[in-house]
């Protein structure tokens, strides 16, 4: 398995951040929620600390045992499997596997910033997966709007005030700008 997690991190090593993820960086007032692993809008230039992991980062391994160790890999020359230096169990991708429970202090600031927000883009995403579809509910049932951005209808089309169609490099620079 370590290979596959090896092999997307060679790919993402060699992505560039796309018209969406520039945008958003050039808006240090948003903050990002993102169901993606990669790094993309960190090397748009977004802050680390605006940007919230729902689902872990594959630019990481951490302990399994979660003893609290975690370091950075480098993407392009990934490590192999190998111990925790602090506890001696196995180290693995810091992203979140199907069924496990999402990071707790991730999770907790997305409910607390989907509650207080005044406006909740939602970015191409089908909004099928939960619990992180479920921050959408969250937002409409705060008084927040909600304004998704997809290629086509999904499960948010019906919770947003504004629906735009089409790929969010095209929408996003027009509606931030
Ligand atoms: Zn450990």
């Amino acid at each position: 398995m370590i290979e596959w997690y090896n092999w997307r991190r060679g790919i993402i090593a060699g992505a560039e951040p796309n018209p969406a993820h520039l945008t958003l960086a050039q808006h240090p007032e948003l903050m990002q929620i993102t169901q993606n692993v990669d790094d993309l809008l960190e090397r748009a230039g977004c802050a680390k600390e605006s940007v919230i992991h729902l689902h872990g980062t594959i630019t990481h391994d951490r302990c399994h045992a979660r003893c609290g160790f975690q370091a950075p890999v480098d993407l392009q020359h990934p490590p192999e499997l190998r111990p925790c230096p602090m506890c001696g169990a196995r180290l693995r991708p810091a992203v979140v596997w199907f069924g496990e429970t999402l990071p707790q202090y991730p999770w907790q600031r997305a409910e607390q910033l989907c509650q207080q927000a005044d406006c909740l883009l939602v970015i191409g995403t089908s909004a099928t997966v939960y619990p992180a579809a479920g921050l959408i509910h969250l937002t409409r049932a705060s008084g927040g709007k909600v304004v998704v951005i997809n290629t086509q209808p999904s499960e948010a089309s019906a919770l947003a005030e504004v629906e735009l169609i089409g790929p969010c490099s095209h929408w996003l620079p027009r509606l931030l700008s």
